[in-house]
């Protein structure tokens, strides 16, 4: 198991638990995307396994060493996460926010080489490579953030929802770039509001109800046999 989210809760402040009991594995090469309503606390478990919020309790494992102590770094275990909000440094141009995504590489050769195949996997990133990443359109800087992502050669890809807010144009783009690089073996776990997008491209999925709580898991086909699943999705799997 990669990724092993277990009984995980996550409380911000004193205010309500955002994340309680939630538990979720992710095996090498699969997609795995993780959906459901605004608010249910998808983005919270993203988060805390970047360990930008702390867990209240429950464990989180990667490749079997827990991820909240001191010592756990995402950087050398190329973990690589694509915010909600994207993180470009819009004062940069499009080439240096690239570059910047590998940066905690040593393999000045490969990085370069990674730099062309995101090229090609993106050409607009090309087209737009000495612009102010500011410049961008949503969809364009979505695209550059999932390149700079990659950069990191990751063994584990946290995307959260890449496609909120852009044209249908651009979130089929980003949905064929998610379904060639399973292909190519990256591991993805996606936060997806596209329920039926993010069912059609993943191995599995975990729909997740507010408060934070998991409410089914599996294959399409699978989810489509829980009551409270389809009842929650409201259209069966
Ligand atoms: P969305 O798609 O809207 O981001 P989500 O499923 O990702 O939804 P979260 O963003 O994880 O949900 O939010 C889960 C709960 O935690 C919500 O009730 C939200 O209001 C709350 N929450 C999120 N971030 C914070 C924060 N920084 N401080 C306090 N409460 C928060």
């Amino acid at each position: 198991m990669l990724l092993d989210i277990d009984n995980a809760y996550v409380q911000y402040g004193t205010s309500v638990m955002a994340v309680q009991g939630a538990s979720l594995t992710v095996r090498e090469g699969e997609l795995v995307s993780l959906i459901g309503q605004n608010g249910a606390g998808k983005s919270t478990l993203l988060k805390a396994v970047m360990g930008l919020v702390p867990l209240h309790s429950g464990t989180i494992r990667f490749d079997g060493s827990p991820t909240g102590g001191r010592s756990f770094s995402t950087v050398r275990n190329r973990i690589s996460y694509v915010p909600e909000e994207r993180g470009i440094f819009t004062k940069l141009t499009v080439g240096e926010n690239l570059r910047l995504g590998g940066v905690a590489r040593k393999d000045r050769k490969a990085v370069a080489e990674d730099v062309e195949r995101e090229l090609e996997r993106f050409p607009v990133l090309r087209k737009y490579w000495g612009r102010g990443a500011g410049l961008l359109s949503g969809g364009e800087q979505q695209q550059l953030a999932i390149a700079r992502a990659l950069l990191l050669r990751p063994r584990l890809l946290l995307l959260d929802e890449p496609t909120l807010g852009l044209a249908p144009i651009i979130v089929d783009l980003i949905f064929d770039a998610l379904v060639r690089l399973r292909e190519e073996g990256v591991t993805i776990l996606l936060v997806e509001q596209n329920a039926v997008r993010a069912l059609e491209v993943s191995d599995r999925s975990y729909v997740m109800q507010a408060p934070g709580r998991v409410l089914g898991c599996g294959t399409a086909a699978e989810l489509g046999e829980l009551p409270a699943v389809v009842d929650y999705l409201g259209f069966v799997p």
